[in-house]
């Protein structure tokens, strides 16, 4: 075609010259049984996204339906951190199987194959990406409803190779005051859309979004006031979340107690995820 723009995903011509986008999805392992996947996904690091992976986690398997978690987050693995797991993944001549927390939610990760959990992984781009599809295709996970994939943060080649490699339902992103909130969301639509993707975003989670003061009760917005609510309708994400900074949430990552942390700040992420 004289007027070819080479974007195949945005044409609808049958030509010679189409190239459909390449199937490069991962085979789950022949014993593995996976319904639902979730990827949660943030723009950088340290804004709680191991935390929201974690709680909606545990809330799923509090709710009676079996969960997991893939730490897809290779060189700063902090789930097994926040559940308290010390004991190391196994394996047999049928695959690896993940550790169980205990409420009885199936974890994979980095740090729970390393002999110390403070080695550090010092390994190029490709090679993380692919321990991340080997957690996916060698990982035996039994009849999981709900798997959450603690996403590394960015837009690297990583969480493309993901993106592209997983059979993701739906991402759910998370931020904090501090970010450019609405420009985190655009790139991380924007990234699920690539390659003729097209993963929807389930909900969008500000965490230490505000502060309950002990003393008085008030709600301090310390970051000032949140525009969480409008950045979701502009971008037709239906459920929006906040989550307080909260001593008692440091206390629970820090001691490997989260799932004894009761909390409903990610009800209506929550929702949507089992509405899937
Ligand atoms: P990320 O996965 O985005 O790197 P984490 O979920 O691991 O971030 O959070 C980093 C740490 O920050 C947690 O271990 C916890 O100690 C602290 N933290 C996160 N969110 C909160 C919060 N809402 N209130 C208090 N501490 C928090």
């Amino acid at each position: 075609m004289s007027d070819c723009n080479h974007q195949c995903g945005s044409c609808g011509e049958s030509c010679s010259d189409r190239s459909e986008p390449q199937d490069l999805k991962v085979k789950l392992h022949q014993f593995s049984q996976v319904k639902k996947v979730i990827g949660i996904v943030s723009g950088k690091g340290g804004v709680g996204k191991s935390l929201v992976t974690a709680l909606l986690a545990c809330a799923v398997q509090a709710g009676g339906k079996h969960a997991a978690i893939l730490d897809a987050d290779i060189t700063g693995p902090s789930i097994p951190k926040l559940f308290g797991l010390t004991s190391r993944m196994s394996g047999t001549q049928l695959g690896l199987n993940p550790v169980k927390t205990a409420t009885g939610v199936d974890v994979a990760s980095m740090n729970l194959l390393l002999d110390n959990a403070t080695d550090p992984v010092v390994w190029r781009g490709p090679v993380i990406a692919n321990v991340v599809t080997q957690f996916w295709s060698e990982v035996v996970w039994q009849n999981v409803e709900y798997m959450f994939v603690d996403m590394p943060p960015g837009t690297g080649d990583v969480p493309l190779t993901v993106y592209q490699s997983l059979p993701i339902d739906g991402i759910v992103i998370v931020t904090s005051p501090q970010e450019l909130v609405s420009m985190i969301v655009e790139k991380a639509l924007n990234m699920a859309r690539l390659d003729g993707l097209s993963i929807p975003v389930l909900g969008l989670v500000e965490n230490m979004s505000y502060f309950i003061c002990p003393d008085c009760g008030k709600r301090h917005s310390i970051f000032g006031e949140s525009h969480l609510d409008e950045i979701a309708r502009q971008h037709g994400i239906a459920a929006a979340a906040r989550i307080p900074i909260d001593p008692a949430v440091a206390r629970a990552c820090d001691n490997g107690a989260i799932e004894t942390l009761h909390a409903d700040w990610l009800q209506p992420v929550l929702k949507k995820i089992l509405s899937l």
